[in-house]
């Protein structure tokens, strides 16, 4: 089962968009996870609080240790079931929070059933009974607010801390039914409140995913070239050299074209920039086509430049790729109502060698200058690199 420490800040920014209900999960269980290690250290310190101010440790020094080595136990059995990856599945999930509430749900009761002995035992408000009292209903308090993200349990948590000492409180024996019937109204308080902090809570969730989201279109967007939409310049940068990195190491074939259209300014100034835009769309609609698998990528990356790479593609091939590509654009003029713009295009084309280029930049300078010299052979031509 895969386990993450992951704090929740690296959480929100390694999150990915689309993915809200594992966020949702892994929030709730790295919250669970911190949040239910702080109650061990509460529950020894007011445990040995109560114990000096009530001077049980000189009557029964035997019994006092225990329940403080039953709270460690629980501190470490508690650091100890780790949270779950984002990438874990509802199943494990779901067993991952049973397990986590048996040990908040323990610890709860443990506590309740030391605080109610207090009043028990001393059967008047003393100074051992208001400190039990204060550790309790802080605690019963916390349990509230901090496991909120499970209403349900969270209210069982919370009762079994509180519900000892209510009960114990109302007995006639003990005579302190005061306390118990304010322990009773502060409770209905705290289950009423509960809610409260439930919608709280998921309301920040939805706001953190709500950013992931925003965040990853922002990307998205900045990646994307808004006239063509093909991938932009920037994405280029980012691709190209992780993609020639990775064939260098793999020593697999990866190919680049680059095209520049043929006379471009020329469409422009006989026909407008309008038009001039929507042949630059009819020539990224010819790439897309050609570019059929999931791995190539095509990017405009200037005026009327374009690049496309393919990834295991050796030269001979990403050469009739690219001779197709030209001879279709040759024959499929940009149709706009009555116009019909023949277009042509010339197109460098080459591949990673490692024992010619020394970084990304170089194979794009030999493949650009291949582009460069198809227009000087007279334009519409695939040059080899
Ligand atoms: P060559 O065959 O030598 O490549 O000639 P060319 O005219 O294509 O090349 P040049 O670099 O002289 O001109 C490129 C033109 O592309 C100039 C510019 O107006 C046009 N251009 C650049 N970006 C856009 C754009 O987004 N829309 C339009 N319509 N035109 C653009
Ligand atoms: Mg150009
Ligand atoms: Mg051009």
């Amino acid at each position: 089962m895969k386990r993450s420490g992951a704090p929740l800040k690296e959480t929100l920014l390694s999150a990915q968009a689309g993915d809200e209900s594992s966020y949702r999960r892994q929030r709730f269980c790295l919250d669970m996870y911190h949040r239910a290690l702080i109650g061990p250290v509460f529950y020894v310190l007011s445990y040995i609080l109560v114990l000096v101010v009530s001077g049980y440790y000189e009557r029964c020094p035997r019994f006092v240790p225990l329940p403080m080595l039953a709270f460690l136990f629980l501190w470490w059995l508690r650091y100890q079931h780790r949270p779950l990856a984002m990438s874990a599945s509802v199943s494990a999930y779901r067993t991952w929070f049973i397990h986590q509430w048996a040990l908040v749900l323990l610890g709860a009761t443990l506590w309740g059933l030391i605080a109610a002995t207090v009043p028990f035992f001393e059967r008047k408000p003393d100074t051992a009974v208001l400190v039990s009292l204060i550790a309790t209903i802080a605690m019963g308090t916390a349990a509230s607010q901090v496991f909120c993200m499970h209403p349900v349990p969270s209210r069982i948590c919370m009762l079994a801390l509180l519900l000892p000492t209510m009960l114990v409180c109302a007995l006639p024996m003990v005579g302190l039914l005061s306390i118990s019937i304010t322990l009773a109204v502060y409770s209905l308080y705290l289950l009423v409140n509960l809610q409260k902090y439930a919608e709280e809570y998921q309301a920040q969730i939805d706001l953190e995913i709500e950013l992931i989201n925003s965040r990853a279109e922002l990307a998205r967007r900045s990646m994307m070239d808004g006239l063509t939409g093909l991938q932009n310049r920037l994405s280029y940068e980012q691709v190209w050299p992780q993609a020639w990195r990775g064939a260098v190491r793999q020593r697999e074939a990866l190919a680049l074209l680059v095209f520049d259209l043929d006379h471009f300014k020329a469409i422009n100034d006989e026909y407008g920039h309008l038009v001039g835009d929507a042949c630059l769309r009819h020539f990224a609609q010819l790439l897309q086509a050609q570019a059929r698998r999931d791995s190539d990528f095509i990017a405009r990356i200037g005026g009327e430049e374009f690049i496309m790479m393919l990834p295991a593609t050796a030269v001979e091939a990403a050469q009739s790729i690219a001779e197709q590509l030209r001879l279709n654009l040759a024959a499929t003029p940009c149709r706009l109502d009555a116009l019909h713009i023949n277009m042509t295009v010339s197109i460098g084309v080459g591949v990673v060698n490692c024992l010619q280029d020394t970084d990304p930049e170089m194979t794009f300078d030999r493949v650009d200058h291949a582009c460069y010299l198809a227009k000087s052979a007279g334009r519409n031509c695939v040059v080899l690199a």
